[in-house]
This record gives C-alpha cells, structure tokens and sequence, in this order.
C-alpha cells in the first residue's frame, strides 16, 4: 500500500485530486476511453468536517460515505454548502432507509428487496427519487455485501416495482488483495454482467454504470469500464480506522 499523505490544506487537495484525475486519465488513455466517462466520487468516511470543507474548497461536490448516520451528520453540518452531494456507498440496513430517504444524493449499495421496498416507500412519502447501484459481490468471499452475480438477473427485473429508484448500474468491492491477478477478474465480471443485462434492462432501468475500483485499485478499474471510482485515502489520507470496520472479514481476506 502507497503512504497516503494526511491533507490538510486546500492545495493539498489540489494536488491530490490533480493526481487520482491525471491518474484516471492515463488509465483512460491505455484502452481508448474518453476520461470524461469516468466520474470521481471522494469517499470522505472519517473524514472531519474542517477537511471536508478543504476539499470542498478544492472544487470536490460530491462526498462518498460508508455509514448512514456519519454521513447524515455530515449532511446537517454542512447544509451551508448547498450544493454538495453525499452518497451513501455502504451497506444499508431497513431501519436506516428514512435517513437516507431524506438527504442522500444517490445510493451505491443496493442488494435486498426488502431495502428496495423500504426506501422506495420512504423515497415516495419525501417525493423525492434516488439513484441507485446494485452491489454485486464479484470477489466470492463470504464476507462480503452484495448479491451473488446468479441472483442479479432476477432482482433487476423486480426493479421497475419501485418507481423512486432509478437504477443505474452495478457496483462492486474487488477482493482485497496486492495481487492484479486475483482483482482484475472482479472488475472483468462486473462489467460483463452488466453487458449481459443490458440487452434485456426492463423498461426505466438504465444499466450504463460500473462503480467499481478504489484507492489501491481504481485505475485497473478504469481499464476494465469504471464510469465511477470511489477514492478515498489517496486524496484525504490514510485513515486510522481499520478497514475491518466497514467490511466484516477483511481481516481475513487475501492482504
Ligand atoms: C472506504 C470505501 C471506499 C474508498 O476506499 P479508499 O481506500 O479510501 O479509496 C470505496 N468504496 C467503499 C464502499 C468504501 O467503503
């Protein structure tokens, strides 16, 4: 794993976001990709406030956040910057849908019906709608969030029954590991599934997005279609909290 550096200034940012760009660029450049079909989302989990509104300073509009709670208390502090978006990325659990009903600007972390009914049912009474991602668990391991990719075909066509969702695409956690021989396969799947489903998307369900790659992976993912990355640590820092804390069993993973 690289040393990411803690920013603590605006330019820090800038330089940081100059980089994960140019970074994405160059990936784009090696398959023949347009760098303007990838979106950067910051993830800003444990991030403080002060930071975030650096970033914010910096030109970031967009704020990934693994927790619900962590990330609608971000919301509520920072209402003064109106057009910041924040994203839920993480796994959502029923009780938790009214939050991110009322404030979340999309949601990547989709993989239940039951939260599908939940939120779209909140999502009516707020009349609002929302984009969301089905997570797809590519990497096989028994610990990880996300539908099996067999179940996929069958849960998107349940999807046009909530008509605040908006389906957009497919996201997913590649297995943990140093090794691109073991990633890259999880990026591989998740684009080809997506290609499969796409030819028959029910009506009002757009496949076109593949949220997949991070700190440590998003240019392989780039080479493999990302039109989202999720970054967090090489623009804000390394974060002290163990990765355990989001994703049960990467203790035990491959790294
Ligand atoms: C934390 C997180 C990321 C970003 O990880 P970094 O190593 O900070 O880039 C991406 N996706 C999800 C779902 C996360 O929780």
């Amino acid at each position: 794993m690289p040393n990411y550096q803690t920013a603590r200034t605006v330019e820090d940012f800038q330089h940081n976001l100059a980089q994960v760009r140019a970074r994405i660029a160059a990936a784009c450049a090696r398959v023949g990709r347009d760098p303007a079909s990838v979106r950067l989302l910051p993830v800003s989990k444990t991030v403080e406030e002060a930071r975030i509104r650096l970033a914010y300073q910096a030109g970031c509009r967009d704020f990934g956040e693994n927790k619900v709670q962590e990330a609608h208390g971000k919301w509520e502090a920072m209402r003064d910057l109106a057009d910041a978006r924040w994203a839920v990325i993480g796994h959502l659990q029923t009780n938790k849908a009214k939050v991110v009903a009322r404030f979340a600007s999309e949601f990547q972390a989709l993989d239940s019906l039951r939260v599908a009914e939940t939120l779209d049912r909140h999502l009516q009474a707020e009349g609002r709608s929302l984009d969301v991602f089905v997570q797809v668990n590519t990497s096989n391991e028994e610990s990880k969030f996300g539908l099996a990719p067999a179940d996929v075909p069958a849960f998107i066509r349940q999807m046009p029954a909530f008509s605040a969702l908006r389906v957009r695409g497919l996201m997913t956690l590649a297995l943990f590991s140093d090794d691109a021989n073991l990633v890259r396969p999880c990026f591989v799947s998740l684009r080809e599934l997506r290609d499969r489903l796409r030819q028959d998307a029910p009506d009002g369900v757009a496949l076109d997005e593949l949220s997949m790659g991070m700190s440590g992976d998003y240019e392989m993912a780039v080479e493999e279609g990302a039109t989202v990355v999720r970054v967090g640590q090489a623009i804000f820092g390394a974060r002290r909290t163990a990765d355990s804390e989001y994703w049960p069993g990467f203790a035990f993973s491959a790294r």
